[in-house]
C-alpha cells in the first residue's frame, strides 16, 4: 500500500474523511483555516528560497501582501506600500471583509514576530518541502508485504554544531504540551523518512521541531531507534485498520475544519434545505425544536418536584412523622441500606461454586478512569485488548443551537 502521512492522519482522525479523500477521490472544499495555513507556508518557503539574499522584513511582508489568496483591500496593509493588487484564490472567498482583514492582520503579526525572533538565521537551510518515501517491509520474506509511506517536510536545517533539524510549521490556535510533541506521530514519521532518505544521518544528531507561528514558539524533541521501530509498528497497525475498516464517521472538534461536512451523514442534515428536511409532510426541524422545548419544561418540572420533596422531607423529619398526607396522595418513609461484603469470605464461598469470576466482571467506567492514569504504552495495550461485544445505536440529544454551531464552523 502506498500512503502519505497526511492520509494516515486523516484516517486516525476520521475513517470516513479518509474514504472520501483517498478512495472516492472527492475534492475537499477548502476551509479558511486551511487556505490561511497553506498560504503562510508558501510565504515562508518563498522567503527561505531567497537564501543567501534574504529580503528585509519589509520585503517579506510585501510578498505576503502581493500574493494574499483573495480580495484583501489595501486598507488591510496598515499603510504599507503596494506593488500590485492581491491575488484571487480559485474556489474560495472570505465570508466578509472583516473576516479577511482579521486573518490578514493575524498573518502579518505572525510573520513580523517570526522574523524578529529568527533573523539573521543561525542555521543553514538544507532543503525546503522535502519529499520522502519510506518503505516499510511488513513481511520481508513474502511479496506484497511492502508499504510505501510518503510525506513532505517543511524545512531541514543544518545547525552550527553539525546536527540537523526538521522543522514543521503550525498555524493552529492550540499549542500542545512537550509530552504531546514527544509522542507526536508526525515527527516520528519524519525521522523515519529522513533516516531512509539519508541513512548516514544518526538519530542522536537529529532534532525534530514543531514551530507554532501563532505563539512564535518552537517545541523540540528527539527520537530513538526504539521510537522509530514503534512508529513502524503503529503505521502497519494503522494500515491494517484501513484495510479492514468500514469507514465510519468519527465526529470530533476537527469536523469544524472538515470540507466534507455537506456530504457526511453526521453533518449533511445541517446543510439540507427546508424541503429536504420534510418527512411524510412533517417538518422534522420543528419536531426537533418541539422536543427540546418539552425537555426544557420537563427539566423545570423535575427541579420543582425536587424542591417540593425536600420541603416535605424537612417537615416530616421535624415532626417525627413516618407518613404524611395530602389530598391527592401521601409520602411514606422507607429505609434502604448500603451494603458491602467481606471480599475474602465471599471468594471462599463463590470460588468453589465456579461463580467468583462472574462477579469480577470488568467495570468499564472504572477502567476508563484508570486508563487516564497509566503510562501510554500500557494504554495502547489496553486499546488493543478492546473488542466490541455488541453495537447499540441510539440518538443522543445535544442542545447546542444552530446559531452556536454556525459560529464554531470554519
Ligand atoms: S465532518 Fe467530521 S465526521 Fe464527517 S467526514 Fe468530516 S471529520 Fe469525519
Amino acid at each position: 500500500m502506498r500512503i502519505s502521512y497526511s492520509s494516515l492522519e486523516n484516517f486516525k482522525n476520521c475513517p470516513l474523511k479518509y474514504k472520501y479523500s483517498e478512495i472516492d477521490k472527492i475534492k475537499e472544499s477548502k476551509t479558511k483555516e486551511a487556505i490561511f495555513g497553506n498560504y503562510i507556508h508558501r510565504v515562508l518557503k518563498w522567503f527561505y528560497q531567497q537564501d543567501p539574499h534574504f529580503p528585509p522584513l519589509e520585503g517579506l511582508l510585501e510578498y505576503y501582501y502581493n500574493h494574499w489568496p483573495a480580495s484583501a483591500k489595501p486598507a488591510c496593509r496598515q499603510g504599507r506600500a503596494t506593488a500590485g493588487e492581491p491575488k484571487k484564490e480559485e474556489g474560495f472567498t472570505w465570508q466578509d471583509e472583516q473576516e479577511e482583514k482579521d486573518y490578514f492582520q493575524e498573518g502579518m503579526r505572525m510573520l513580523e514576530e517570526y522574523y524578529k525572533k529568527n533573523f539573521p538565521p543561525k542555521s543553514m537551510i538544507m532543503d525546503l518541502e522535502t519529499r520522502f518515501e519510506a518503505v516499510i517491509d511488513e513481511t520481508p520474506d513474502e511479496p506484497g508485504g511492502k508499504h510505501i509511506l510518503t510525506g513532505v517536510i517543511d524545512r531541514i536545517d543544518k545547525l552550527a554544531d553539525g546536527t540537523m533539524e526538521i522543522i514543521d510549521y503550525k498555524t493552529g490556535k492550540r499549542m500542545p504540551s512537550q509530552n504531546d510533541v514527544d509522542t507526536n506521530l508526525q515527527l516520528s514519521i519524519y525521522a523515519l523518512g529522513l533516516q531512509r532518505k539519508w541513512p548516514k544521518i544518526k538519530l542522536e544528531d537529529l532534532r525534530l521541531s514543531l514551530y507554532f507561528l501563532k505563539f512564535n514558539e518552537k517545541i523540540e524533541t528527539k527520537k530513538s531507534q526504539e521510537d522509530i521501530e514503534n512508529t513502524q509498528k503503529k503505521i502497519i497497525d494503522l494500515i491494517h485498520q484501513i484495510q479492514n475498516s468500514s469507514f465510519e464517521p468519527k465526529s470530533s472538534p476537527l469536523c469544524n475544519w472538515c470540507g466534507y461536512r455537506p456530504l457526511c451523514p453526521v453533518w449533511r442534515h445541517f446543510y439540507e434545505n427546508a424541503s429536504e428536511k420534510k418527512f411524510n409532510g412533517i417538518n422534522i426541524e420543528e419536531k426537533i425544536d418541539e422536543y427540546f422545548k418539552l425537555r426544557e419544561d420537563k427539566d423545570k418540572i423535575e427541579e420543582q418536584l425536587k424542591e417540593l420533596k425536600n420541603l416535605i422531607e424537612v417537615y416530616s423529619h421535624q415532626k417525627g412523622l413516618k407518613r404524611i398526607f395530602g389530598n391527592n396522595g401521601y409520602f411514606n418513609q422507607e429505609v434502604t441500606n448500603k451494603i458491602s461484603f467481606d471480599k475474602n469470605k465471599l471468594k471462599e464461598i463463590l470460588e468453589p461454586l465456579g461463580k467468583w469470576d462472574e462477579i469480577l466482571a470488568i467495570d468499564a467506567k472504572k477502567l476508563q478512569k484508570i486508563i487516564k492514569e497509566i503510562p501510554p504504552t500500557a494504554r495502547e495495550e489496553i486499546e488493543k485488548a478492546k473488542k466490541v461485544e455488541k453495537e447499540y445505536k441510539y440518538l443522543e440529544a445535544n442542545n447546542t443551537t444552530k446559531k452556536e454551531l454556525e459560529e464554531e464552523l470554519h
